[in-house]
C-alpha cells in the first residue's frame, strides 16, 4: 500500500506558518485583506468561497465576499474590480471562476491589479512565472510543490508527466517542475499513447477533470501520483485517479478529499500574506 500524502496536515503546517506572520503584521497594525468576487450561485463555487472566508478569519486576515447576481453586466463587474484595486485595505482580489458565459473572463482577470492578483492568473504574473521571477504562484500547482517538499520527494532529474494543460493547473504545474529541474511531459486530450507516456512517469500529476481516469495500468510501480481532480459523478467527491487500484502500485499518492484541495486554500492564504507584505513595503 502506498504512502498517503496528507494534504490536511501539510496545509495546516503552511497555515500555521502564515498565521504566525499575520500575527506579526497585526502588531504593526497591518491586517491582510482578501476580496472574493462570486457571480451567480454555483454550489461548488459557494463551497470554495466559504472555505476561503473561514481560512482568512482563522488566520487573522480580513475577508469580504462580493456576491453578484448571475445576470450582472461586464461593466458592473469591472467597476467592482476597479474599486477593489483602489482600496488600501484590500491586498488580494480573486474572482471565482468559471464565470457565466455572457462575461469575458479574460478581461476580468486582466483588470485585477497584478499586485493584488493572488490567484496569479494575470498575464503579467504568468509571464513572471515563465521566467522564474515571481511574487505569486497559482495556488494549486504551488500547493503541490509544497506537498512534494514536505514529503521529501525531490523532482530534480525526475520524469514528471502532467495530464492536463489548463492555464490554472496543468501549464503552471509543468513550469514549476521544470524550474526545479524535472524533465516534464505535458499530456492533453490529443496526446497519443497516453498510457505509455504515463507509465514512464516518476511523478504523475492528473489534472483532467474526469473521475477515476488514471487506472493502475497507467502507473509505473513505485511512482508518485498526485491527484488534482475534483469530480462529483454521483454527487460524491472523487479524484481523477482510481485511488483503490493505483494505491496498490505507486509509492505515494494524494487522496481526494484531503489531498491537493486543502493545499490550494493554504497557498491562497500565503499569497494574500505576500501581497499585504509587498504593498506595505515589507519584503
Ligand atoms: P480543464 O481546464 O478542464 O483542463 C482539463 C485538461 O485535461 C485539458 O487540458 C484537457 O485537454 C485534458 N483532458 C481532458 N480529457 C482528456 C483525455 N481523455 N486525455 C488526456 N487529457 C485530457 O480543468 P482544470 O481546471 O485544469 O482542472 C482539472 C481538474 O482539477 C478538475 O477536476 C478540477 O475540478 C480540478 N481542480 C482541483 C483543484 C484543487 O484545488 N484540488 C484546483 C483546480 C482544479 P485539452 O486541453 O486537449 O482539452
Amino acid at each position: 500500500m502506498a504512502q498517503i500524502i496528507d494534504g490536511k496536515a501539510i496545509s495546516q503546517a503552511v497555515k500555521d506558518r502564515v498565521g504566525k506572520e499575520v500575527a506579526e503584521l497585526n502588531e504593526k497594525r497591518i491586517t491582510p485583506g482578501l476580496a472574493v468576487i462570486i457571480v451567480g450561485a454555483d454550489p461548488a463555487s459557494l463551497v470554495y468561497v466559504g472555505s476561503k472566508k473561514r481560512a482568512c478569519s482563522a488566520l487573522g486576515m480580513y475577508s469580504e465576499e462580493h456576491s453578484l447576481p448571475e445576470n450582472v453586466s461586464q461593466e458592473e463587474l469591472l467597476a467592482l474590480v476597479e474599486c477593489l484595486n483602489n482600496r488600501s485595505d484590500i491586498n488580494g482580489i480573486l474572482c471565482q471562476l468559471p464565470l457565466p458565459k455572457h462575461l469575458d473572463e479574460k478581461s476580468v482577470i486582466n483588470a485585477i491589479s497584478p499586485e493584488k492578483d493572488v490567484d496569479a492568473f494575470h498575464p503579467a504574473n504568468v509571464g513572471r512565472i515563465m521566467i522564474g521571477d515571481y511574487d505569486f504562484l497559482p495556488c494549486t500547482p504551488a500547493g503541490i510543490m509544497e506537498m512534494l517538499v514536505a514529503s521529501n520527494i525531490d523532482v530534480s532529474g525526475k520524469h514528471c508527466v502532467v495530464i492536463g494543460r489548463s492555464n490554472i493547473v496543468g501549464k503552471p504545474m509543468a513550469m514549476l517542475m521544470l524550474h526545479k529541474n524535472a524533465t516534464v511531459t505535458i499530456c492533453h486530450s490529443k496526446t497519443k499513447n497516453l498510457s505509455e507516456i504515463c507509465r514512464q512517469a516518476d511523478i504523475l500529476v492528473a489534472a483532467v477533470g474526469r473521475a477515476r481516469f488514471v487506472t493502475a495500468d497507467m502507473v509505473k510501480p513505485g511512482a508518485v501520483v498526485i491527484d488534482v481532480g475534483m469530480n462529483r459523478p454521483d454527487g460524491i467527491l472523487c479524484g481523477d485517479v482510481d485511488f483503490d487500484e493505483v494505491s496498490k502500485v505507486c509509492s505515494s499518492i494524494t487522496p481526494v478529499p484531503g489531498g491537493v484541495g486543502p493545499m490550494t486554500i493554504a497557498m491562497l492564504m500565503q499569497n494574500t500574506l505576500t501581497a499585504a507584505k509587498r504593498q506595505n513595503g515589507i519584503v
